[in-house]
């Protein structure tokens, strides 16, 4: 059976990593994989979950089974996060969440139980969107529509096209939002135009499911929220998949999280209980370690101030590399405006370089980026920005 299989192309962000590495270029540059990197452009691990590892090593007694929903207390130390300590869904139980195997694990479980629980609904994500959201939705058997959100000619928000689309979704169909550090754009909405997307939300009967992987990486944790808090309004029904990947430095670990917030407590269990009968079918139960230190951490004042402390100098390291990269392509003489790079948020930017420039980079230079021209701002350093903005002052020019 298998001689008739014709292979798949390689996945198009993971293969430039493959090449990288087999690049002998001691120059050589990776913006390609959205992986946060120090000024050394190494990742490292946290120190608050290296402490927190230490705490778990010593302590735990047993490796048993978790429930098919995870643990508990890293259910509510989910939700402490997400919406605030003190939110009315957390006092009423309209919150329910699972633990689930990263932000990508936590957005399958949510696409299986929408394929179970609402046959027929077709998912809106934003043009362009992480290339992965597709493939997720579709392989749980759900359409994809797609609706307008960058304006390359302004790199911001194309948000009168945006809301013009959303106000023809259909009820009972889901949106997809990014919560913050929109992938691949780096351009997020406003609080103002959250209010806006809430209300047609609101008024039209729609599903939102926030994808929220980079909490803390735009403006700060709380800050962060502000999307879905915005969205969580008295009665409205909203689902999150939020991942620890880069916020807590665990990519490996793989933890993440599908939080339902229902209408009632009631319909939020009666919803959980397919949750869990999807996640089953799937792999059972979720890895145990990873949401483990997450909750270590978050539970521990001393441990949560530390990790504060780690996820600002990340997120300023990424924005003082933004202002960096535009300046020095100034000083190289670069005549095309990048300024709106150091106004954009998380990882990622669209640069706006061509295939032709993106392909003339790899070749003559050794500096890795995906093919769409976005580039992972962690990527860079003060020791390879000069080498970085030399090169595409040339292939510019
Ligand atoms: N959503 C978006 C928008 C992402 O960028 C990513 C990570 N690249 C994920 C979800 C998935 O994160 P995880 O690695 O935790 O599965």
């Amino acid at each position: 059976m298998f001689e008739k299989i014709v292979p798949a192309p390689p996945d198009a962000i993971l293969g430039l990593t493959e090449a990288y590495k087999a690049d002998p270029n001691p120059n050589k540059i990776n913006l390609g994989v959205g992986v946060y990197k120090d000024a050394n452009g190494h990742t490292p691990i946290l120190q608050a979950v290296k402490r927190a590892e230490e705490r778990i090593l010593a302590q735990e007694t047993s490796k048993t089974y978790l429930g098919i929903d995870g643990s508990p207390a890293y259910a509510a130390a989910t939700r402490a996060l997400l919406f605030g300590p003190e939110h009315e869904v957390i006092a009423s139980g309209r919150a329910v969440t699972a633990q689930a195997p990263g932000g990508t694990g936590a957005l399958r479980v949510a696409a299986d139980f929408l394929a179970r629980t609402q046959p027929g609904t077709t998912v809106w994500l934003s043009t362009p969107t992480w290339p992965n959201h597709p493939n997720i939705f579709r392989a749980a058997g759900l359409e994809v529509a797609s609706y307008p959100y960058f304006d390359s000619r302004t790199n911001d928000v194309a948000f009168e096209a945006m809301l013009e689309t959303l106000r023809t979704i259909p009820a009972g169909d889901v949106l997809v939002l990014h919560a913050c550090c929109h992938n691949p754009t780096g351009v997020d909405l406003s609080s103002a135009q959250w209010a806006q997307v809430a209300e047609v939300v609101a008024e039209r009967g729609i599903l939102p499911l926030l994808d929220f992987a980079y909490q803390g990486f735009a403006q700060g944790l709380t800050e962060d929220a502000a999307g879905v808090l915005a969205l969580t309004r008295p009665g409205q029904e909203l689902l999150i998949a939020n991942s620890y990947s880069k916020n807590f430095g665990l990519y490996s670990e793989r933890v993440g999280a599908l939080t339902l917030v229902a209408a009632t407590p009631d319909a939020a269990q009666a919803a959980l209980s397919h949750v869990k009968q999807v996640i089953r079918a799937n792999y059972s139960n979720p890895p145990a370690h990873g949401a483990a230190i997450v909750t270590t951490v978050l539970n521990d004042a001393e441990l949560r101030r530390l990790w504060e402390a780690e996820v600002a100098a990340m997120r300023e390291r990424i924005n003082t590399m933004r202002h960096l990269f535009v300046e020095t392509l100034n000083e190289k003489g670069v005549q095309t405006d990048f300024s709106f790079i150091a106004r954009q948020r998380g990882m990622f930017s669209f640069s706006g370089l061509t295939p032709e420039q993106v392909k003339a980079l790899r070749e003559r230079y050794s500096i890795y980026i995906v093919g769409s021209g976005r580039i992972n701002v962690a990527g860079m350093t003060e020791a390879n920005m000069d080498y970085l903005c030399s090169a595409i002052a040339d292939v510019l020019a």
